[in-house]
């Protein structure tokens, strides 16, 4: 019997592990904290061997083939030995794809994967496919795979699961954007997380596509100096493109196969420049399943926001209250202000990735009347727009911003939590901030 080891018991560890007992593994989940007990009854239930509080080396170092969960960085000794050994250490992705003939539709990016594959989820599901959606967002993919079998799988990808792939190829790869995020796993280095997103690539053959943002100087540039072999289907909010997505008229004409067709952006039930884009992602997806024009245009206007992303909560006294708490970078917040066609209190602030806000100086200078910021690194938010907006504050809760924000909206103006920075400081993740948000706001 082949020995699985596991290496994280969380969403995508347990996953695999089931799949692998399935498979007639012989399988060891190893976590060095602690699993959740919800982890612990699937464990218990398929008689899965695990461990928590340690990882016992002789045990994993025996393994056959190593799962590891995206969190573990690869620096860590015990995966460093694991590759020493010449054992293959490989994600929840390249294992569960082995399993499984559906299509494979793997959206990667640094902002935009939720929304895109929510969407091409809900496109696809509109057009009638057995559709399983997966990755990082809810089920592990490797769950599903044990489950029920899908003809089509919608997977968010995150570039942690793409370092640990080997054969893993989406006939069709979505590539949303390439800003800096996670540099700490990347020696610092952007081409080095850029080489990451574009490993979605890397198993593609002429008869797979890659979808992706070509008005992005990141993905260009590194196209132009490292070609794919896939059929490459851009999209593109100022030229002109052939094949794949592109902007004319407030119209989005999309081209696959010398088949065109056009929608008005204004069907989009999203805001924002970002979602026009990720509605062009989507739109290319399910052209190239087959999806009937009407349906795509019906779903995209149907479609419903997700949860803290540009999440309108309510209209107090005509003030719109925003929820972009999943704004955990400086790019996102970008398009999140972009998008505001109103005067805006900001809410910003949290743990620092190391942010460059420069970018932001122009917009916020247009459209922000007042900074509420939240968080352990204000005085890094204060110094960098002190000299771009006259009304700063400081606050410690998400009750506090949330009332000085309502201090200083006036009827007609916009109050947006897109916090530009990561929420482990004051919250226990980006939907706790969110929650408390909106639950602040509901009791103003
Ligand atoms: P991800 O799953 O990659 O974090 P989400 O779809 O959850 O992305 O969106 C997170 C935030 O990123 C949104 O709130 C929005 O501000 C921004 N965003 C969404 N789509 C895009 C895009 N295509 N390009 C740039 N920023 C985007």
């Amino acid at each position: 019997m082949k020995k699985l080891v596991i290496l994280g018991g969380g969403e995508s560890g347990v996953g695999t592990a089931v799949l692998g007992k399935q498979k007639g593994y012989e399988v060891f989940v190893s976590d060095k904290g602690q699993i959740a007990k919800k982890y612990k009854d699937v464990l218990e239930h398929f008689e899965i061997l695990w461990e928590e509080g340690k990882h016992t080396e002789a045990k994993i170092l025996d393994a056959d083939v190593v799962m590891k969960s995206p969190g573990i960085p690869d620096t860590v000794p015990l995966v460093k030995q694991l590759v020493e050994k010449g054992i293959p250490v490989i994600s929840e992705i390249e294992f569960a794809a082995g399993y499984t003939d559906a299509t494979i539709i793997g959206i990667t990016g640094s902002n935009g994967k939720t929304t895109t594959t929510e969407l091409t989820n809900h496109i696809l599901k509109a057009g009638g496919f057995n559709v399983g959606m997966a990755g990082n967002i809810g089920d592990s993919f490797a769950k599903m795979v044990s489950e029920k079998n899908h003809d089509f799988y919608v997977l968010e990808i995150s570039s942690f699961q793409l370092d640990g792939i080997v054969d893993f190829k989406p006939h069709i790869a979505v590539l949303t954007n390439i800003t800096p995020d996670h540099l700490d796993r990347y020696d610092y280095k952007l081409e080095n997380y850029t080489a990451s997103k574009f490993r979605i690539a890397m198993n593609q053959t002429e008869e797979d596509y890659l979808i992706y943002d070509a008005d992005d100087p990141i993905i260009e540039d590194w196209l132009q100096k490292h070609p794919v072999k896939s059929q490459l289907l851009p999209f593109s909010l100022t030229k002109k493109v052939d094949q794949g997505a592109y902007l004319e008229n407030n119209q989005i004409v999309i081209t696959v196969h010398k088949q065109q067709f056009t929608m008005p952006t204004d069907i989009i039930s999203l805001d924002g420049k970002h979602n026009i884009k990720n509605a062009m992602a989507s739109s290319t997806v399910a052209q190239l399943t087959r999806i009937r024009k009407e349906t795509i245009r019906e779903s995209l206007s149907n479609f419903q926001a997700v949860p803290h992303r540009m999440e309108k909560v309510l209209k107090i006294q005509n003030v719109t209250y925003i929820n972009d708490s999943k704004a955990t970078n400086v790019n996102a917040a970008f398009y999140a202000l972009e998008s505001m066609s109103a005067p805006t209190v900001w809410i910003i602030g949290g743990v620092d990735k190391g942010n460059d806000y420069t970018p932001l100086f122009p917009l916020v200078h247009e459209k922000v009347k007042a900074i509420i910021c939240i968080g352990v690194d204000n005085d890094k938010i204060i110094e960098n727009f002190g000299r771009v907006v006259d009304i700063m504050v400081e606050t410690q809760t998400m009750r506090e911003a949330v009332r000085a924000a309502y201090e200083f909206a006036e009827k007609g103006d916009n109050v947006l939590l897109s916090p530009a920075c990561a929420s482990f400081d004051l919250f226990d993740n980006y939907e706790d901030r969110g929650n408390q948000f909106k639950e602040a706001v509901r009791n103003l």
